[in-house]
Protein backbone atom coordinates (compact mmCIF):
# COMPACT_ATOMS: atom_id res chain seq x y z
CA UNK A 1 0.00 0.00 0.00
CA UNK A 2 1.61 3.57 -0.99
CA UNK A 3 0.23 6.44 0.63
CA UNK A 4 1.04 9.99 -0.62
CA UNK A 5 -0.25 12.90 1.58
CA UNK A 6 -2.07 15.85 0.26
CA UNK A 7 -0.78 19.08 0.28
CA UNK A 8 -3.52 19.79 2.70
CA UNK A 9 -2.65 17.08 5.23
CA UNK A 10 1.27 18.20 4.56
CA UNK A 11 0.28 21.35 5.60
CA UNK A 12 -1.37 20.55 8.89
CA UNK A 13 1.04 18.63 9.68
CA UNK A 14 3.63 21.97 9.67
CA UNK A 15 0.98 23.61 11.39
CA UNK A 16 0.80 21.79 14.49
CA UNK A 17 4.63 21.52 14.32
CA UNK A 18 4.77 25.08 14.33
CA UNK A 19 2.57 25.21 17.63
CA UNK A 20 4.66 22.69 18.67
CA UNK A 21 7.62 24.35 18.68
CA UNK A 22 6.00 27.85 19.70
CA UNK A 23 4.42 26.38 22.81
CA UNK A 24 6.17 23.26 24.33
CA UNK A 25 9.31 24.23 26.82
CA UNK A 26 12.42 24.19 25.66
CA UNK A 27 12.96 21.21 28.54
CA UNK A 28 10.14 19.66 27.54
CA UNK A 29 11.26 16.12 27.40
CA UNK A 30 12.31 16.99 31.26
CA UNK A 31 9.52 18.52 32.41
CA UNK A 32 7.13 15.49 31.28
CA UNK A 33 10.07 12.90 32.37
CA UNK A 34 9.78 11.38 28.72
CA UNK A 35 5.79 10.70 29.17
CA UNK A 36 4.43 10.87 32.31
CA UNK A 37 0.61 11.64 31.51
CA UNK A 38 -0.47 12.00 34.85
CA UNK A 39 2.38 13.92 36.50
CA UNK A 40 1.14 17.41 37.88
CA UNK A 41 3.81 18.86 35.12
CA UNK A 42 2.03 17.23 32.41
CA UNK A 43 -1.73 17.91 33.33
CA UNK A 44 -0.79 21.21 34.60
CA UNK A 45 1.11 21.62 30.95
CA UNK A 46 -1.79 19.85 29.08
CA UNK A 47 -4.52 22.25 30.23
CA UNK A 48 -2.67 25.40 29.04
CA UNK A 49 -1.90 23.68 25.93
CA UNK A 50 -5.74 22.22 25.18
CA UNK A 51 -7.02 25.46 24.78
CA UNK A 52 -4.52 26.56 22.96
CA UNK A 53 -4.72 24.01 19.95
CA UNK A 54 -8.62 24.76 20.04
CA UNK A 55 -8.03 27.97 19.69
CA UNK A 56 -5.84 27.29 16.42
CA UNK A 57 -8.33 25.05 15.23
CA UNK A 58 -5.80 22.56 15.79
CA UNK A 59 -7.74 20.02 18.26
CA UNK A 60 -10.48 18.35 16.82
CA UNK A 61 -9.90 18.67 13.05
CA UNK A 62 -11.89 15.72 11.92
CA UNK A 63 -15.36 16.10 13.94
CA UNK A 64 -18.03 17.62 11.79
CA UNK A 65 -18.66 21.07 11.87
CA UNK A 66 -22.43 21.31 13.72
CA UNK A 67 -20.35 19.52 16.24
CA UNK A 68 -17.45 22.26 16.73
CA UNK A 69 -14.57 20.13 14.32
CA UNK A 70 -13.26 21.56 11.68
CA UNK A 71 -14.64 19.27 9.07
CA UNK A 72 -11.72 17.63 7.47
CA UNK A 73 -10.99 13.94 6.70
CA UNK A 74 -9.72 11.13 9.32
CA UNK A 75 -6.38 11.74 8.23
CA UNK A 76 -5.91 14.69 9.61
CA UNK A 77 -6.91 13.26 12.90
CA UNK A 78 -3.95 10.86 12.79
CA UNK A 79 -1.46 13.11 11.99
CA UNK A 80 -2.59 15.17 14.56
CA UNK A 81 -2.28 12.13 16.62
CA UNK A 82 1.19 11.33 15.41
CA UNK A 83 2.50 14.79 15.64
CA UNK A 84 1.21 14.77 19.82
CA UNK A 85 2.33 11.60 20.17
CA UNK A 86 5.82 12.04 18.49
CA UNK A 87 6.69 14.74 20.97
CA UNK A 88 5.08 12.39 24.12
CA UNK A 89 1.30 13.56 23.94
CA UNK A 90 1.38 17.00 25.57
CA UNK A 91 -2.68 16.72 25.46
CA UNK A 92 -2.01 14.70 28.51
CA UNK A 93 -5.50 12.66 28.71
CA UNK A 94 -7.52 14.73 26.15
CA UNK A 95 -6.99 12.76 23.38
CA UNK A 96 -10.21 10.67 25.41
CA UNK A 97 -12.30 13.51 25.39
CA UNK A 98 -11.55 13.62 20.90
CA UNK A 99 -11.49 9.88 20.23
CA UNK A 100 -14.11 8.20 22.11
CA UNK A 101 -16.13 10.14 24.98
CA UNK A 102 -17.27 13.13 22.88
CA UNK A 103 -18.09 10.41 19.67
CA UNK A 104 -20.02 8.66 22.26
CA UNK A 105 -21.68 11.41 23.09
CA UNK A 106 -22.40 12.60 19.54
CA UNK A 107 -23.78 9.38 18.30
CA UNK A 108 -25.90 8.37 22.13
CA UNK A 109 -26.04 11.51 24.04
CA UNK A 110 -29.67 13.83 24.86
CA UNK A 111 -29.35 17.31 23.46
CA UNK A 112 -29.05 18.38 27.06
CA UNK A 113 -25.75 16.28 27.72
CA UNK A 114 -24.39 17.46 24.25
CA UNK A 115 -24.83 20.68 24.96
CA UNK A 116 -22.91 20.27 28.56
CA UNK A 117 -19.81 18.39 27.14
CA UNK A 118 -19.31 18.93 23.64
CA UNK A 119 -18.67 22.94 23.75
CA UNK A 120 -16.21 22.15 26.75
CA UNK A 121 -14.62 18.95 24.83
CA UNK A 122 -13.91 21.83 21.85
CA UNK A 123 -12.76 24.43 24.04
CA UNK A 124 -9.96 21.67 25.50
CA UNK A 125 -11.31 22.42 29.18
CA UNK A 126 -12.77 18.83 30.25
CA UNK A 127 -11.13 15.94 30.74
CA UNK A 128 -12.48 12.27 31.53
CA UNK A 129 -11.51 9.31 32.75
CA UNK A 130 -13.11 5.63 31.83
CA UNK A 131 -14.39 2.96 34.35
CA UNK A 132 -14.55 0.26 33.12
CA UNK A 133 -12.41 -2.46 34.19
CA UNK A 134 -13.00 -4.70 37.42
CA UNK A 135 -10.44 -6.41 39.72
CA UNK A 136 -12.95 -9.28 38.13
CA UNK A 137 -13.68 -8.14 34.87
CA UNK A 138 -11.14 -6.97 32.40
CA UNK A 139 -10.86 -8.81 29.12
CA UNK A 140 -14.12 -10.48 30.00
CA UNK A 141 -15.81 -7.19 30.92
CA UNK A 142 -19.27 -7.89 31.00
CA UNK A 143 -18.65 -9.74 34.06
CA UNK A 144 -18.26 -6.37 35.42
CA UNK A 145 -20.44 -5.97 38.82
CA UNK A 146 -20.53 -2.44 39.94
CA UNK A 147 -24.34 -1.89 39.92
CA UNK A 148 -26.24 1.35 39.73
CA UNK A 149 -29.39 0.60 41.52
CA UNK A 150 -32.59 2.36 39.53
CA UNK A 151 -34.83 3.88 42.54
CA UNK A 152 -37.66 3.85 40.39
CA UNK A 153 -37.91 8.00 39.79
CA UNK A 154 -35.03 7.83 36.91
CA UNK A 155 -32.38 8.43 39.69
CA UNK A 156 -29.78 5.58 40.52
CA UNK A 157 -27.43 4.51 43.30
CA UNK A 158 -23.77 3.41 42.34
CA UNK A 159 -22.05 0.93 44.43
CA UNK A 160 -18.86 -1.18 43.39
CA UNK A 161 -15.18 -0.60 42.43
CA UNK A 162 -13.52 -0.22 38.80
CA UNK A 163 -9.55 -0.35 38.49
CA UNK A 164 -6.50 0.64 36.19
CA UNK A 165 -8.42 3.87 35.81
CA UNK A 166 -5.89 5.94 33.87
CA UNK A 167 -6.65 9.78 35.04
CA UNK A 168 -9.01 9.23 37.21
CA UNK A 169 -7.23 11.36 40.13
CA UNK A 170 -7.76 14.53 37.74
CA UNK A 171 -10.24 13.70 35.25
CA UNK A 172 -13.92 15.90 35.89
CA UNK A 173 -16.52 12.95 34.80
CA UNK A 174 -15.96 9.52 34.55
CA UNK A 175 -17.89 7.58 31.73
CA UNK A 176 -18.65 4.55 33.61
CA UNK A 177 -20.21 1.31 32.81
CA UNK A 178 -22.43 -0.21 35.57
CA UNK A 179 -24.28 -3.21 35.92
CA UNK A 180 -28.64 -2.01 36.02
CA UNK A 181 -29.92 -5.63 34.88
CA UNK A 182 -29.47 -9.30 35.44
CA UNK A 183 -28.41 -10.02 32.26
CA UNK A 184 -24.95 -10.53 31.45
CA UNK A 185 -24.28 -8.25 28.45
CA UNK A 186 -28.06 -6.38 28.29
CA UNK A 187 -27.98 -5.79 31.66
CA UNK A 188 -25.07 -2.93 31.52
CA UNK A 189 -25.85 1.00 31.42
CA UNK A 190 -23.40 3.53 30.13
CA UNK A 191 -23.43 6.44 32.99
CA UNK A 192 -21.41 9.93 32.78
CA UNK A 193 -20.50 10.77 36.49
CA UNK A 194 -19.11 13.73 37.55
CA UNK A 195 -15.94 12.97 39.66
CA UNK A 196 -16.77 15.40 43.05
CA UNK A 197 -19.95 13.44 43.35
CA UNK A 198 -20.26 12.19 47.11
CA UNK A 199 -19.27 8.55 47.65
CA UNK A 200 -16.45 8.74 45.05
CA UNK A 201 -13.05 7.90 46.45
CA UNK A 202 -10.13 7.76 43.99
CA UNK A 203 -6.72 5.82 44.84
CA UNK A 204 -3.38 6.13 43.03
CA UNK A 205 -1.90 2.43 42.39
CA UNK A 206 1.88 3.50 42.18
CA UNK A 207 3.08 1.80 39.38
CA UNK A 208 6.24 2.06 36.28
CA UNK A 209 3.85 4.00 34.24
CA UNK A 210 3.93 7.22 36.28
CA UNK A 211 3.00 9.46 38.91
CA UNK A 212 -0.71 8.93 38.86
CA UNK A 213 -1.06 6.84 35.48
CA UNK A 214 -3.59 3.82 37.29
CA UNK A 215 -5.85 4.23 39.96
CA UNK A 216 -8.40 2.47 41.83
CA UNK A 217 -12.30 4.12 41.92
CA UNK A 218 -14.33 3.42 44.99
CA UNK A 219 -18.30 4.65 44.32
CA UNK A 220 -20.09 3.75 47.85
CA UNK A 221 -23.73 4.95 47.50
CA UNK A 222 -23.15 7.26 44.53
CA UNK A 223 -26.72 9.18 44.11
CA UNK A 224 -26.48 9.56 40.18
CA UNK A 225 -29.07 11.47 38.32
CA UNK A 226 -31.37 10.77 35.26
CA UNK A 227 -29.34 13.34 33.06
CA UNK A 228 -26.21 10.78 33.74
CA UNK A 229 -27.65 7.87 31.79
CA UNK A 230 -25.44 7.91 28.47
CA UNK A 231 -27.93 6.21 26.09
CA UNK A 232 -30.34 3.99 26.88
CA UNK A 233 -30.82 2.24 30.29
CA UNK A 234 -29.65 -1.48 29.87
CA UNK A 235 -28.37 -0.44 27.04
CA UNK A 236 -24.47 0.28 27.67
CA UNK A 237 -23.32 -2.74 25.66
CA UNK A 238 -23.79 -0.82 22.67
CA UNK A 239 -22.09 2.75 23.32
CA UNK A 240 -19.01 0.31 25.40
CA UNK A 241 -18.33 -1.44 21.62
CA UNK A 242 -18.19 1.79 20.14
CA UNK A 243 -15.93 3.16 22.54
CA UNK A 244 -13.88 0.23 22.68
CA UNK A 245 -13.86 0.57 18.71
CA UNK A 246 -12.48 4.12 18.78
CA UNK A 247 -9.90 3.37 21.72
CA UNK A 248 -8.43 0.40 19.86
CA UNK A 249 -7.41 1.89 17.28
CA UNK A 250 -8.09 5.94 17.55
CA UNK A 251 -4.09 6.25 19.18
CA UNK A 252 -1.13 6.67 16.72
CA UNK A 253 0.83 5.13 20.10
CA UNK A 254 3.56 3.81 17.97
CA UNK A 255 4.73 7.33 17.56
CA UNK A 256 5.70 7.38 21.13
CA UNK A 257 7.47 4.30 20.77
CA UNK A 258 9.56 5.63 17.45
CA UNK A 259 10.38 8.25 19.68
CA UNK A 260 12.32 6.79 21.93
CA UNK A 261 13.77 4.01 20.00
CA UNK A 262 15.36 7.32 17.45
CA UNK A 263 16.17 8.28 20.65
CA UNK A 264 17.91 5.21 21.49
CA UNK A 265 19.73 4.73 18.66
CA UNK A 266 21.27 7.95 18.69
CA UNK A 267 22.93 6.98 22.40
CA UNK A 268 23.91 3.46 20.44
CA UNK A 269 25.41 5.16 17.31
CA UNK A 270 27.86 7.63 19.45
CA UNK A 271 28.87 4.95 21.44
CA UNK A 272 29.92 3.04 18.51
CA UNK A 273 27.34 0.06 19.50
CA UNK A 274 25.91 0.88 15.99
CA UNK A 275 28.91 -0.26 13.91
CA UNK A 276 27.94 -4.25 15.27
CA UNK A 277 25.94 -5.63 11.90
CA UNK A 278 23.99 -7.98 14.47
CA UNK A 279 22.70 -5.22 16.35
CA UNK A 280 21.75 -3.09 13.21
CA UNK A 281 20.33 -5.94 11.78
CA UNK A 282 17.78 -5.98 14.72
CA UNK A 283 17.36 -2.00 14.96
CA UNK A 284 16.10 -2.70 11.20
CA UNK A 285 13.39 -5.15 11.80
CA UNK A 286 12.06 -3.05 14.84
CA UNK A 287 12.11 -0.11 12.33
CA UNK A 288 9.61 -2.50 9.93
CA UNK A 289 7.82 -3.56 12.44
CA UNK A 290 7.03 -0.43 13.44
CA UNK A 291 6.63 1.10 9.48
CA UNK A 292 4.03 -2.09 9.23
CA UNK A 293 2.23 -1.06 12.19
CA UNK A 294 1.57 2.50 10.87
CA UNK A 295 0.78 1.21 7.58
CA UNK A 296 -1.81 -0.97 8.86
CA UNK A 297 -3.64 1.93 11.32
CA UNK A 298 -3.38 4.28 8.30
CA UNK A 299 -5.33 1.35 5.78
CA UNK A 300 -8.06 1.20 9.09
CA UNK A 301 -8.30 5.27 8.62
CA UNK A 302 -8.61 4.76 5.26
CA UNK A 303 -11.39 2.59 4.93
CA UNK A 304 -12.96 4.76 7.65
CA UNK A 305 -12.80 7.59 5.18
CA UNK A 306 -14.50 5.40 2.28
CA UNK A 307 -17.61 4.67 5.15
CA UNK A 308 -16.55 0.99 4.88
CA UNK A 309 -17.19 -0.99 7.49
CA UNK A 310 -15.31 -1.79 10.74
CA UNK A 311 -13.88 -5.34 10.46
CA UNK A 312 -10.52 -7.52 11.26
CA UNK A 313 -8.36 -4.94 9.51
CA UNK A 314 -8.63 -3.15 12.98
CA UNK A 315 -7.75 -6.37 15.42
CA UNK A 316 -4.48 -6.83 12.75
CA UNK A 317 -3.66 -3.24 13.52
CA UNK A 318 -3.63 -3.11 16.73
CA UNK A 319 -2.20 -6.11 16.98
CA UNK A 320 0.54 -4.96 14.56
CA UNK A 321 1.06 -1.80 16.92
CA UNK A 322 1.54 -4.61 19.91
CA UNK A 323 3.94 -6.39 17.81
CA UNK A 324 6.35 -3.23 17.30
CA UNK A 325 6.20 -2.12 20.76
CA UNK A 326 7.28 -5.83 21.94
CA UNK A 327 10.13 -5.99 19.01
CA UNK A 328 11.16 -2.50 20.34
CA UNK A 329 11.12 -3.66 24.07
CA UNK A 330 13.60 -6.65 23.30
CA UNK A 331 15.71 -4.30 21.08
CA UNK A 332 16.51 -2.11 23.67
CA UNK A 333 16.30 -4.67 26.65
CA UNK A 334 18.98 -6.62 24.60
CA UNK A 335 20.99 -3.65 23.53
CA UNK A 336 20.24 -0.58 25.43
CA UNK A 337 20.07 -2.51 29.04
CA UNK A 338 22.51 0.28 30.51
CA UNK A 339 20.13 3.25 29.58
CA UNK A 340 17.13 2.28 30.50
CA UNK A 341 19.44 0.70 33.88
CA UNK A 342 20.59 4.21 34.96
CA UNK A 343 17.42 6.18 33.09
CA UNK A 344 20.41 7.86 31.00
CA UNK A 345 17.77 9.77 29.12
CA UNK A 346 14.00 9.67 30.34
CA UNK A 347 12.67 9.81 26.67
CA UNK A 348 14.10 6.20 26.04
CA UNK A 349 12.85 5.05 29.61
CA UNK A 350 9.55 6.53 28.79
CA UNK A 351 8.87 4.43 25.68
CA UNK A 352 10.15 1.41 27.21
CA UNK A 353 7.70 1.56 30.19
CA UNK A 354 4.88 2.30 28.20
CA UNK A 355 5.53 -0.20 25.53
CA UNK A 356 5.64 -2.88 28.08
CA UNK A 357 1.86 -2.17 28.48
CA UNK A 358 0.40 -1.90 25.71
CA UNK A 359 0.10 -6.01 25.01
CA UNK A 360 -3.02 -5.37 28.02
CA UNK A 361 -3.74 -1.57 28.44
CA UNK A 362 -6.21 -1.07 25.86
CA UNK A 363 -7.27 -4.68 25.45
CA UNK A 364 -5.18 -7.42 25.91
CA UNK A 365 -2.96 -8.84 22.64
CA UNK A 366 -4.30 -12.28 22.68
CA UNK A 367 -8.00 -11.75 22.71
CA UNK A 368 -7.51 -9.78 19.56
CA UNK A 369 -5.20 -12.84 17.92
CA UNK A 370 -8.43 -15.29 18.97
CA UNK A 371 -10.46 -12.77 16.69
CA UNK A 372 -7.73 -12.35 14.14
CA UNK A 373 -7.32 -16.35 13.92
CA UNK A 374 -11.53 -16.63 13.95
CA UNK A 375 -12.49 -13.60 11.53
CA UNK A 376 -9.12 -13.55 9.07
CA UNK A 377 -7.61 -17.32 9.23
CA UNK A 378 -10.95 -18.88 9.73
CA UNK A 379 -9.46 -21.13 12.25
CA UNK A 380 -12.04 -23.21 14.26
CA UNK A 381 -12.52 -22.54 17.80
CA UNK A 382 -11.88 -25.08 20.72
CA UNK A 383 -8.52 -26.36 22.41
CA UNK A 384 -7.06 -27.90 19.39
C1 LIG B 1 -1.58 1.35 31.04
C2 LIG B 1 -2.97 0.84 31.27
C3 LIG B 1 -4.02 1.74 31.30
C4 LIG B 1 -5.32 1.29 31.51
N1 LIG B 1 -6.34 2.21 31.59
C5 LIG B 1 -7.60 1.78 31.80
C6 LIG B 1 -8.67 2.74 31.93
O1 LIG B 1 -8.47 3.95 31.84
N2 LIG B 1 -9.91 2.28 32.17
C7 LIG B 1 -10.20 0.96 32.28
O2 LIG B 1 -11.36 0.61 32.46
N3 LIG B 1 -9.20 0.02 32.20
C8 LIG B 1 -7.92 0.40 31.96
N4 LIG B 1 -6.90 -0.51 31.89
C9 LIG B 1 -7.21 -1.92 32.10
C10 LIG B 1 -7.20 -2.73 30.81
O3 LIG B 1 -8.28 -2.41 29.99
C11 LIG B 1 -7.22 -4.20 31.26
O4 LIG B 1 -5.98 -4.45 31.91
C12 LIG B 1 -7.42 -5.14 30.12
O5 LIG B 1 -8.73 -5.04 29.62
C13 LIG B 1 -7.11 -6.60 30.53
O6 LIG B 1 -7.88 -6.95 31.64
P1 LIG B 1 -7.20 -7.62 32.95
O7 LIG B 1 -6.12 -6.70 33.45
O8 LIG B 1 -8.30 -7.97 33.88
O9 LIG B 1 -6.47 -8.93 32.44
P2 LIG B 1 -7.17 -10.31 32.07
O10 LIG B 1 -8.34 -10.07 31.19
O11 LIG B 1 -7.38 -11.10 33.33
O12 LIG B 1 -6.03 -10.97 31.23
C14 LIG B 1 -4.88 -11.53 31.85
C15 LIG B 1 -4.14 -12.34 30.82
O13 LIG B 1 -5.00 -13.36 30.28
C16 LIG B 1 -5.05 -13.29 28.85
N5 LIG B 1 -6.42 -13.52 28.37
C17 LIG B 1 -7.56 -13.05 28.90
N6 LIG B 1 -8.63 -13.46 28.16
C18 LIG B 1 -8.13 -14.19 27.14
C19 LIG B 1 -8.71 -14.87 26.04
N7 LIG B 1 -10.03 -14.84 25.85
N8 LIG B 1 -7.88 -15.53 25.19
C20 LIG B 1 -6.55 -15.53 25.36
N9 LIG B 1 -5.93 -14.90 26.40
C21 LIG B 1 -6.71 -14.25 27.28
C22 LIG B 1 -4.68 -11.84 28.54
O14 LIG B 1 -4.08 -11.74 27.28
C23 LIG B 1 -3.70 -11.47 29.63
O15 LIG B 1 -2.39 -11.82 29.27
C24 LIG B 1 -5.59 -0.08 31.69
C25 LIG B 1 -4.52 -1.01 31.68
C26 LIG B 1 -3.23 -0.55 31.48
C27 LIG B 1 -2.11 -1.55 31.47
Amino acid sequence: MEFAWTPEHRAFRQRLRDVLAANLPDNWPVVSNGYDNGSDASVAFSRKFCPILAEEGLLIPHWPKENGGGGLDAFHHWILGEEMWGVGEPRAYQYMSINWVGPAIIKFGTPEQQAEHLPRICGGTISYCQGFSEPGAGSDLAALRTRAEPTGDGRYIVNGQKIWTSAASFADACILLARTGAERHAGISMFIVPMDLPGITVRVIPGMQGERAMHEVFFDDVEVGPECLLGTENGGWKVATEVLANERIGVPRYALTWRGFNKALEHLRLDGRLENAAIRARAARCEAALKAARLAALGVINARIHHRPADVSVNVARYAAVWADRQVVEFLGDFAGDLLFYDVDAVVTAAYKRATSIGIGAGAAEVQLNLVSRNLLQMPRGNA
